[in-house]
């Protein structure tokens, strides 16, 4: 397995029983959205890191997204539809590649209220995001922690 380059071990980690039943019981899905929030430990960009052993570290939503597009070719990036990086609803994933993520980035970035404007930054609204999950603490307390103060302000323009 350590010879295997992250694209194979990414596919064969999918192919995995085993491997994607640890890798599923460390995520919740809570009733308040959608998304399904990785518990484990999380990247400083906000994505789940998950270790399969041997000291191989994949990118939680990768596989997740992999697991769910069999044989399909590994993506140079997978994009979250929600904008919540530590998401692994396969879907609200997408494969894309790092020029049209990018673009995607900078265009929702500016849209008030949205995720990416969390002034925390992605790695502490994933940690929030992964609290709630864990201890129920209720969302809106966890993400108006985060909000500007231009988004808390943010009145309808219509
Ligand atoms: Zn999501």
């Amino acid at each position: 397995m350590t010879r295997l380059s992250p694209a194979d071990l990414l596919v064969w980690a999918a192919g995995r029983d085993d491997v994607m039943a640890r890798f599923w019981a460390r995520v919740a899905r809570p009733e308040w959205t959608d998304c399904w929030i990785w518990t484990g430990a999380l990247s400083d960009q906000g994505h789940g890191r998950f270790w399969i052993g041997e000291g191989r570290v994949v990118i939680a939503d990768r596989l997740a997204w992999m697991a769910a597009h069999h044989g399909q070719e590994v993506p140079e990036v997978v994009t979250h539809d929600c904008d919540n990086p530590c998401c692994q609803n396969p879907d609200h994933l997408r494969a894309g590649d790092r020029s049209t993520n990018g673009l995607e980035y900078w265009a929702r970035r500016g849209v008030p209220g949205s995720p990416l404007n969390d002034r925390r930054g992605a790695r502490k609204r994933a940690e929030a995001l992964r609290e709630a999950a864990l201890t129920g603490r209720p969302l809106s307390e966890v993400l108006a922690d985060g909000l500007s103060d231009v988004d808390r302000d943010q009145e309808p323009l219509w």
